[in-house]
């Protein structure tokens, strides 16, 4: 299901002027004193009030009516397998609807889903160089899908890895999903891996499918990957004790995901607070999964932190753009920053709900609504087909 016909915005300079507000992703400045983003070639290549940057000689404009901007969102946790396919729910097109959904990259946790899943090394490691290759050459509607993650099975040896990163490998899927079950041998796969490059992600909580493992606080511990996955469970969480544990003793990254157990994302969510790690908080949604495909399971997510657990709306977006570039390395992406993918969601109050703005909607509950998605630099769609519609409309200028 590609798409031939040429999106519009490919023009190499484009301007995005009228601006209501601009959400950076960026936890240390969520919010930037801007009304105007310049993109050049699908970078960003200014951000700030058109007083001081002025219109220039645009090739082409938006007049974004107001409307909210923020960096697309990075699904920390999917599991995807070969185009644009699950077999866990037998879907066509989930990457697609995705996209619908304000999400422009996904992180693969491991495509653990491929039917009949090789478990022997050389049969892992050709699956995770075909599906990172696969997936550097299919983008759906401009999605950009890492994948590639790495299943930790017995009998992977250092050199293994060497030869993984070599050939561009740069994910490891969750510890526990494949033989690999105990903390000794996970740790030394995790130290092998971090030493070459790639990044790494543990289960935590109870069995996900038949054959995976609980895996406790002690083993999440032990194993020190660089990001605890599913802390509220993917879908069974660990008891609040072993919760707190994880988030007060790992260094590393912690993550909360849709597919997961709401009142354990809370009881997490706090305790990261409490702690004062916003900045280690990364958001996932752990699917397609059991309970389906949510192509709005991120921008649920992003607001149910906000108006449940009490997060400014524009502090839960940085968790689930900045935090997870930062966390998976992609220097290139996440946020709204000069040099940057020009990966921007137009969101806006959606239609006929409580609340004065977007941002006090989401406090209330509600999703914004989706306007436009620009990938690259390139508008991918307008109004979403999946979020209720914004009240703001992005449009294209007449030149
Ligand atoms: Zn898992």
């Amino acid at each position: 299901m590609q798409h031939s016909s040429k999106p519009r915005g490919a023009a190499s300079r484009l301007v995005i002027r009228n601006l209501g507000l601009v959400l950076t992703g960026d936890i240390a400045r969520p919010v930037a004193d801007a009304d105007m983003i310049v993109i050049e070639n699908g970078l960003i290549a200014a951000v700030g009030r058109q007083s001081a940057i002025g219109i220039g000689s645009a090739g082409a404009v938006i007049d974004a009516k107001g409307s909210a901007i923020m960096p697309g969102m990075i699904d920390n946790h999917s599991h995807p397998v070969m185009g644009d396919w699950t077999p866990r729910q037998n879907q066509l097109g989930w990457i697609e609807s995705t996209l619908h959904g304000g999400v422009t990259t996904l992180v693969s946790a491991g495509e653990v889903h491929v039917p009949g899943r090789p478990g022997d090394v050389v049969g892992v490691k050709a699956l995770a160089i075909t599906a990172q290759r696969a997936f550097s050459r299919f983008s759906p509607l401009g999605m950009k899908v890492l994948a590639g993650a790495l299943i930790l099975e017995k009998g992977l040896e250092e050199r293994d890895f060497e030869e993984l990163a070599a050939a561009g490998v740069t994910l490891v899927g969750e510890f526990g999903l494949g033989a690999v079950k105990d903390g000794p041998t996970g740790r030394k796969m995790i130290e092998w891996a971090r030493r070459n490059g790639m990044t790494s992600m543990t289960h935590t909580g109870g069995h996900s499918i038949p054959g995976s493992a609980r895996i406790g606080s002690e083993t999440v511990l032990e194993v020190d990957a660089d990001v605890a996955a599913h802390l509220n469970g993917g879908p069974t969480s660990l008891p609040e004790a072993e919760l707190r544990l994880i988030c007060e003793k790992s260094p590393r990254y912690l993550e909360i995901v849709h597919n997961g157990n709401m009142r354990a994302a809370l009881f997490v969510l706090n305790v990261i607070r409490e702690i004062g790690a916003f900045d280690r908080l990364v958001l996932g949604t752990d699917g397609p999964a059991g309970s389906g495909v949510q192509p709005l399971g991120m921008l649920r997510l992003v607001t149910m932190l906000a108006s449940l657990g009490d997060v400014p709306p524009e502090v839960a977006i940085c968790f689930a753009t900045g935090n997870v570039a930062r966390m998976r390395g992609l220097k290139d992406r996440g946020r709204i920053a000069e040099g940057l993918a020009a990966d921007l969601v137009f969101i806006d109050q959606a239609m006929g709900g409580a609340g004065e703005g977007v941002l006090d909607a989401m406090t209330l509950g509600n999703m914004p609504g989706i306007g436009m998605i620009l990938v690259d630099g390139v508008q991918r769609i307008g109004r979403s087909r999946n979020t209720p519609p914004s009240i703001i409309v992005p449009e294209f200028q007449a030149a």
